[in-house]
């Protein structure tokens, strides 16, 4: 491909929702180029999905499936209709202009007239010590996810965050687990008066006010060797109190970080980062960009409801180059 050619659309991500828009982009015989990134914000071609096990709420799959083989298919499905996919991280892009240029890391340049950005967003983390080994073994940061998996039966569970997605995940998880602890690092919810309700009124949640996690603890190996959470050490901020919880899930509800930093504030976003769409459409504040998935989403959150908005990128950006064919 010459530096010259200009393509129709070029997809940035390869999740769910870059998935789905290439799909139906290909399928509209639009011969999308897709950059899949090369461990792009830390996460692999695929996305998000990428780092989880069993999937159990994307219709179509009763005895659910893997994050990775779920990944695996949709971007067959990319292939198989067209897409062509470089395994490139995109740097930088110029987006004013009718033909917009995007930049990979490896200092290419692409033209195209529209654009679709799918590039997620990434769980917020705490690092403390221990996390890292236990990652997906006891600690997670989507309870909606995984909250519902066997190892978080009848146990005790701590959730960190003080916010609306704290809250929520608290009260989802008391379906599950036997008792929730929920660390706030202040001694106030920044939760709406609601969502504050619904922790307050449980009972089988506790509220451990001005209190950080310091250390995921692992138990003595499994019959396979594998080392999973079974306690978290904290320490009160305001009186230096250290304790442990016992708890066989640690949930983080301490926000996400939307995948931006390459558009250098080129598109309109909320105070939180997430891209800006116009009502009932996935177009942004400059003609001809379109954004779908986590990127622009601050409340869902979902594979199913990334793949929704990327089906209508697709059709945007289809719209779009028809209107000034
Ligand atoms: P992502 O999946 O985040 O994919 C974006 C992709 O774009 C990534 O591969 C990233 O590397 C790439 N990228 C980023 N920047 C660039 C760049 N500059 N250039 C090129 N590529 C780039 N949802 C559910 O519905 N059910 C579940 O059971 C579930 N489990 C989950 C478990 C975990 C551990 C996590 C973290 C999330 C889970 N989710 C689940 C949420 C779900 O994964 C996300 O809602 C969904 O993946 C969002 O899709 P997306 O396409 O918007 O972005
Ligand atoms: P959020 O509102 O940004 O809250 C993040 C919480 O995590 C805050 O309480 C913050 O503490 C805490 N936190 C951040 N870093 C921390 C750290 N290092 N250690 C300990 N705690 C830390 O994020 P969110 O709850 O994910 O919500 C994001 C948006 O989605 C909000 O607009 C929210 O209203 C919305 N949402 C809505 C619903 C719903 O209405 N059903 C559900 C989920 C999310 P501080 O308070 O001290 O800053």
């Amino acid at each position: 491909m010459s530096e010259n050619t200009v393509e129709n659309l070029i997809i940035i991500g390869s999740g769910p929702a870059g998935h789905t828009a290439a799909l139906y982009a290909s399928r509209a015989e639009m011969r999308p180029l897709m950059f899949e990134g090369f461990m792009a914000g830390g996460v692999a071609a695929g996305g998000q999905l990428t780092t989880t096990t069993d999937l159990e709420n994307f219709p179509g799959f009763p005895d659910a499936i893997t994050g990775p083989e779920l990944m695996d298919r949709m971007r067959l499905q990319s292939l198989k209709f067209g897409t062509r996919i470089e395994t490139e991280t995109v740097e930088s892009v110029k987006l004013e202009s009718d033909v917009k240029e995007v930049i990979s890391a490896e200092g290419k340049h692409y033209k195209t007239r529209t654009v679709i950005i799918a590039t997620g967003a990434t769980a917020r983390r705490l690092h403390i010590k221990g996390e890292d080994e236990l990652w997906q073994k006891g600690i997670s940061a989507c309870a909606v996810c995984d909250g519902a998996l066997p190892m978080y039966r009848d146990v005790p569970l701590v959730v960190i965050g003080g916010g609306d997605a704290a809250c929520e995940e608290s009260s989802f998880l008391t379906k599950f687990g036997s008792e929730i602890h929920l660390l706030v690092r202040r001694d106030e919810l920044r939760a709406s008066k609601p969502m504050q309700r619904r922790v307050l009124d449980n009972q089988k949640i506790s509220i451990h006010w001005n209190t950080n996690a310091i250390a995921a603890v692992a138990a003595d190996p499994d019959a396979l060797g594998i080392r999973f959470l079974d306690r978290v050490q904290v320490k009160n901020n305001k009186t230096g109190e250290l304790g442990e919880i016992p708890a066989k899930g640690l949930f983080y509800a301490i926000g996400h970080i939307p995948n931006t930093a390459f558009l250098d504030g080129q598109l309109e976003t909320d105070d939180a980062g997430y891209l800006l769409t116009k009502p009932r459409s996935t177009a942004t504040d400059i003609p001809g960009v379109f954004a779908c998935g986590d990127v622009q989403d601050r409340v869902y959150r979902q594979a199913i409801s990334a793949a929704g908005t990327g089906c209508m990128a697709a059709l945007d950006a289809e719209r779009y180059l028809r209107e000034r064919a």
